[in-house]
């Protein structure tokens, strides 16, 4: 059994994706926490603040799912993911794999990570196919065009999106 896990993201927002991601490795290891990366080079629709506070609402909604005691944590960071996963003592890292395309662009940072720090492995989750099309970018595209979210992102989330973009 994996003892902690990092799983780190842009989350803008978070989606039901990456919560079913969550909730599956809860049931895998005892202590996950969820980073947030500031990545304010992609110019996120959503702060900092606001990205981790949807992420604590949402996992408060689906608590009794985890299927154990996982203890799941957010924090946030603004510096190397390695150094970061270091400084809380972690050195699993967990990332989704939607399509073949994700492939290629998780190889190489998982591979970069372990040339910056060899103690650390990522390991990937296969998407649930229910979601294999959702991201982050589709739920911010579909909403600015105020389409309905409600089946792609949790209530917090689509909340915060109307409040966001100003639409009921
Ligand atoms: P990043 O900017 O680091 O790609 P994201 O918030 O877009 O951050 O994604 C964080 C992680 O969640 C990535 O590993 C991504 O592949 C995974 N992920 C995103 N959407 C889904 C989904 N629908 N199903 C499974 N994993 C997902």
């Amino acid at each position: 059994m994996i003892d902690a896990i990092i799983y780190p993201g842009t989350f803008d927002p978070i989606t039901n994706g990456h919560l079913d991601l969550i909730i599956r490795a809860a049931r895998m290891c005892k202590r996950i926490v969820v980073a947030v990366a500031a990545n304010y080079e992609k110019h996120p629709l959503f702060e900092l603040d606001e990205r981790v506070r949807l992420i604590q609402d949402s996992l408060q909604i689906v608590a009794g799912n985890y299927g154990n005691d996982a203890i799941i944590e957010v924090r946030c960071f603004d510096n190397l993911l390695v150094e970061f996963a270091n400084s809380i003592g972690i050195t699993t890292i967990l990332r989704g794999l939607r399509a073949v395309s994700d492939f290629e662009y998780e190889l190489q940072q998982a591979s970069v990570n372990r040339v910056l720090d060899c103690k650390i492995e990522t390991i990937f989750l296969m998407t649930s196919e229910r979601y294999s099309y959702l991201s982050s970018s589709a739920v911010r595209s579909i909403a600015r065009y105020h389409g309905c979210v409600e089946a792609l992102v949790p209530p917090p989330v689509q909340q915060a999106l109307m409040d966001k973009l100003g639409f009921e």
